[in-house]
């Protein structure tokens, strides 16, 4: 078999003892790796490169295209950014798969049947970063969901599902609320779902599908979510099988992956030599998987099941009822080592195929360009005179006119206060003020907007955004304000 090149980073913390006992279970297995190492992490942070990374190691991961990655430790304080992130974004990693599964009775659990796959978006939503504070009162971060990004994620769910045999895709979204953004992720949900017949589909508010995910997760197969709620529910799903430190995670984009484990670097117990290396192993066997070793994934897999059954536990899994030996992190992997061949004769044995091995390769649709009518404009206010009155900043500005927009409503955090407010609500510094032709049924230009913000700014007022208000295909696509 010829080498597969990948690039290695040993990370902060307990990274290298772990990333070590993965290397050698590896090659013991018969992997056959080609392996370039960078160094990333927190001296390169406390050297002044911001993301933790330096312009060299772009070069080795942009050459091999894989990356098995120890966790690293990000310096307290401010100006430092995600090195996570960042890979995640700039090599177009729009995939993270964690397997979240229990070894009951090898280890503890309350929910002692579970195997369920979290599919997380990882590009988009809130992670975008983009955030403002807008008035003395208000901050703001900009959601983004777009149809691209979750065409290619949903996909993705349903061809892992079908390359895994596994039966059902399951959704969360708050598409009760935000019925654009979630309502668009629910939206190509639902339509990519008619392309995978034979892959059931179910569909939760997140809130609710959290909930039972912590309840009853043996009822879950592969999970879909957007990136922040995939982000904390895949922890919880991780957490309950029994133990964090057992969760290895693929990121996965068109030419690029990242394999990893999804603790940190644990810098209580770094140097002791008694981390448990399995989340680290577990992203590695997802990697061999991916770079066309699947039978060694499989020795690997198979051979790590065995040592949990065999009772031969680091000291975070170690029970003295259930455990045979505690074990550090060296004396674990060469038990693997030394199980390699073996089976598992409780745990369900894997069998990773060929199917599994292929590579996910998704194609996306052409957007359909909708005929777009611009039908107003929110005009957000930065105002706080007279207590924040929201009928003193109607009565302000209901003359301010153009075309056939003029102001039809105000609202402050999403709630209508003018015309005909309740009292009662309660007002932030942050105003947004709808201008519309009356009805909505006569669409402007966009000189309207700027006469419209002309005629506020000239009259003292704080504009501190515009956000268009238009229609697509006749559609309306923006949120109406509570109350209207
Ligand atoms: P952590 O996951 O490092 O540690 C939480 C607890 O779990 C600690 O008590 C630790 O000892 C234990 N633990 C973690 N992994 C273990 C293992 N393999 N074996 C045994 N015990 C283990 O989380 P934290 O303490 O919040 O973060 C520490 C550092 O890691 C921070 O700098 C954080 O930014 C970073 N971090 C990095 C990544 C990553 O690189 N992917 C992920 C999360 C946190």
């Amino acid at each position: 078999m010829t080498k597969t090149a990948i690039t290695v980073a040993y990370g902060d913390g307990i990274g290298p003892e772990i990333m070590d006992a993965t290397l050698k279970i590896m090659e013991a297995a018969g992997a056959q790796l080609d392996i370039e190492t960078i160094e990333i992490g927190e001296k390169n942070y406390l050297a002044g490169f911001t993301s933790g990374i330096k312009p060299e190691a772009w070069q080795s991961l942009n050459s091999t295209k894989v990356l098995l990655k120890a966790p690293i430790t990000t310096p307290s304080g401010g100006g430092y950014k995600s090195l996570n992130v960042t890979i995640r974004k700039t090599l177009g990693l729009y995939a993270n798969t964690r397997p979240c599964v229990s070894y009951y009775p090898f280890v503890q659990t309350k929910h002692p049947v579970m195997d369920m796959i979290i599919v997380r978006e990882n590009e988009e939503d809130t992670y975008g970063g983009i955030e403002h504070q807008q008035t003395d009162e208000v901050t703001q971060c900009l959601k983004l969901i777009s149809r691209p990004g979750t065409e290619k994620i949903v996909r993705f769910a349903f061809e892992y599902a079908k390359a895994y045999g596994r039966k059902r895709v399951t959704v969360m979204v708050k598409d009760n609320i935000m019925k654009i953004t979630d309502g668009l992720f629910h939206q190509v949900f639902k339509e990519v779902a008619k392309e995978y017949p034979e892959i059931e589909t179910e569909s939760y508010i997140v809130d609710i599908g959290a909930a039972r995910i912590a309840d009853t997760p043996e009822r879950f197969d592969v999970v879909l979510l957007p990136n922040l709620y995939g982000d904390i529910i895949s922890d919880i799903a991780a957490q309950i099988t029994g133990s964090v430190g057992l969760g290895g995670s693929s990121n996965i984009g068109d030419n690029f992956a990242m394999f990893e484990a999804i603790h940190g670097s644990a810098p209580d117990i770094a140097g002791k030599g008694i981390a448990n290396p399995s989340g680290l192993i577990l992203g590695a066997i997802q990697m061999l998987v991916y770079i066309g070793q699947p039978e060694v994934a499989e020795r690997i897999h198979n051979a790590w099941f065995k040592t949990l059954e065999d009772g031969i536990h680091t000291g975070d899994l170690y029970k003295e009822d259930l455990s045979k030996e505690k074990v550090g992190t060296k004396a674990f992997a060469e038990a693997v080592i030394a199980r390699l061949g073996q089976r598992p004769s409780t745990i369900p044995a894997v069998d990773y195929n060929k199917e599994s091995s292929k590579r996910i390769e998704i194609k996306i649709n052409e957007t359909k360009i909708a005929k777009k009518e611009l039908v107003g404009v929110d005009v957000f206010l930065h105002f706080y005179k007279d207590h924040k009155n929201a009928d003193t900043l109607g009565n302000g500005i209901k003359n301010i006119k153009s075309g056939d927009f003029e102001l039809q409503l105000i609202s402050n955090r999403g709630v209508k206060v003018y015309p005909n407010g309740n009292p009662e609500t309660f007002c932030t510094d942050h105003w947004s003020c709808r201008f519309c032709s009356l009805k909505m049924d006569k669409p402007g230009t966009y000189a309207d907007v700027i006469s419209i913000t002309q005629q506020l700014t000239d009259a003292g007022y704080d504009v501190i955004k515009t956000e268009n208000l238009n229609t697509f295909d006749g559609k309306p696509t923006f949120s109406l304000g509570q109350g209207q």
